[in-house]
């Protein structure tokens, strides 16, 4: 099963993505998380990618393909995978989509976590990660049992810097600019299925899964 979630920044499409990841034993693949453990790692893609990251810009589409074709093409990705992030542009849609075609293969369903901008305004900005193990909370949502301090592993927790106000704003407009499209693109191809992203957790992975199949 392959799926490529779709939705701006901050919808949630994380976290329900990895919950699909446990329920259909497909790994999770998030261009985002790549680039931060690069960023972690103090890599040379690492070096690279953070200053677009930084300003709330899309990382040029040749860097990402490359590294998500790389990671698709591993062992583990061979049954299916569910992609967080990526595409985020019709370019990068169209390499993956050609890539797959190649092999006779395609995109299962491409899942649009459906959320107001104003919503992910406030989840973002409240959102709180370990500088550690990069853990999340939600000042209002999920706190920390100790402000600024990770449950799991007891270290500060931040405002991670593409998380704040005006990095928030940027990356919505790019969002809507460039990775919007891709609903128009998905829709074409009969693969779209929106969800209300304003749900409860639990909610909306259930309308995942009546989607999915169990
Ligand atoms: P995310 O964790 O998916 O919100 O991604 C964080 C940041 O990583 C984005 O704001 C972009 O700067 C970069 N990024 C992640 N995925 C992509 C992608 N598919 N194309 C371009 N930039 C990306």
């Amino acid at each position: 099963m392959k799926i490529i979630m779709l939705g701006a920044p901050g919808a949630g499409k994380g976290t329900q993505a990895k919950m699909i990841a446990d329920r259909y034993g497909v790994p999770h693949v998030s261009t985002g998380d790549i680039f931060r453990a690069n960023i972690k790692d103090g890599t040379e893609l690492g070096k690279e990618v953070k200053r677009y990251m930084d300003q709330g810009l899309l990382v040029p589409d040749e860097l990402t393909v490359k590294i998500l074709m790389d990671r698709v093409g591993r062992e583990d990705c061979r049954n299916g995978y569910v992609l967080d992030g990526f595409p985020r542009t019709i370019p990068q849609a169209e390499v993956l989509d050609k890539a797959l075609a190649e092999m006779g293969d395609a995109i299962d369903y491409a899942i649009n976590v459906d959320v107001p901008d104003e919503t992910i305004i406030g989840r973002m900005t409240g959102r709180r990660a370990c500088v550690s193990c990069g853990a999340t909370f939600h000042i209002v949502h999920i706190p920390p049992k100790q402000e600024g301090i990770c449950d799991a592993c007891g270290k500060e927790l931040k405002l991670r810097d593409d998380d704040k106000l005006e990095t928030v704003k940027k990356r919505l407009s790019v969002y809507h600019e460039q990775t919007q499209p891709l609903i128009e693109f998905y829709t074409e191809k009969g693969i779209l299925k929106t969800i209300d992203g304003t749900a409860e957790m639990q909610d909306v992975f259930t309308s995942i899964t009546d989607i999915l199949g169990n």
